[in-house]
């Protein structure tokens, strides 16, 4: 199978230059290594500069980091689904935790944003994970079933309405798993305890939300010298990758051991 790695850039880098160099170098590692699936969700500003460097091949598509749910209207600001289908934008992240945390996003903002981009044709990347105080749980299986418990309840609320509309691919939807304490920290969750909760998401998203075949990403401190023993688990169909996505060695090397993974 095919995984898929999403490099979210976050805010950098700092000027077009860089990026375009950035991306160039992804391409040229993506172009070797044919296997696995490659989307780079740069910041907003880059997107139509980076969208005729991504056109020329079809190894690597672009993601944008969050869309608003309106697609017009007075929103200062805000970037419309709209303007991202003529920015050559295929996915779109939502609800990262650090726009919860940072920005205040509500479940249901972020519920507007998924229906929103789905309406639109997009490929959904919705980000969902327990906070640092699930970890504080010493027994690992009650601190598995809090943090189930917990992304459950985030899916429930982040999710309703995805069944109502007609107008909704809902396999285009797929669900980063990030625990929160896991993102930036260098400490990535027990990559047993991910695939746990992956099956676990897949099963929800399977029967409380009639996805065919869904796809369930982790997240959180995933580089080179670990990405390898999360994408050796067929349940975990790939990773998003913060970070390490900056560093043009770290993709280099992230981009190889995909390669190997994907089949
Ligand atoms: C992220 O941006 O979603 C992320 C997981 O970041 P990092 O890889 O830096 O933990």
């Amino acid at each position: 199978m095919r995984k898929l790695i999403v490099f979210n850039w976050k805010m950098g880098p700092p000027s077009l230059a860089q990026a375009k160099r950035l991306l160039t170098h992804n391409l040229q590692q993506t172009i070797k290594n044919k296997n696995g699936e490659i989307v780079i969700c740069p910041p907003f500003i880059y997107l139509s500069g980076l969208s005729s460097v991504v056109s020329r091949q079809s190894l690597v598509k672009l993601g944008a980091q969050d869309v608003f749910w309106e697609n017009r209207g007075a929103y200062t600001g805000e970037i419309s689904p709209a303007m991202l289908k003529n920015s050559k934008v295929d996915y779109v992240i939502v609800g990262h935790s650090e726009r919860r945390r940072h920005l205040g996003e509500t479940d249901e903002m972020i519920n507007k944003k998924v229906l929103a981009a789905l309406r639109a044709g997009f490929k959904v990347i919705l980000c969902v994970g327990e906070p640092a105080r699930e970890l504080r749980i010493k027994n690992n299986e009650l601190r598995m079933k809090a943090a189930k418990n917990y992304v459950k309840n985030q899916l429930e609320r982040d999710l309703r309405g995805i069944h109502n509309s007609k107008f909704i691919i809902r396999n285009s939807l797929i669900v980063a798993y990030e625990p929160i304490w896991a993102i930036g920290t260098g400490v990535p969750a027990e990559p047993e305890n991910v695939r746990e909760m992956i099956q676990f998401i897949k099963k929800l998203l399977i029967t409380n939300y009639h996805l065919l075949i869904p796809k369930v990403l982790y997240g959180g401190s995933v580089d080179s010298r670990n990405i390898a023993d999360f994408l050796k688990y067929p349940e975990i169909d790939g990773a998003l990758v913060g970070g390490a996505s900056l560093k043009s060695a770290e993709v280099r090397d992230i981009i190889k051991i995909v390669s190997k993974h994907s089949t």
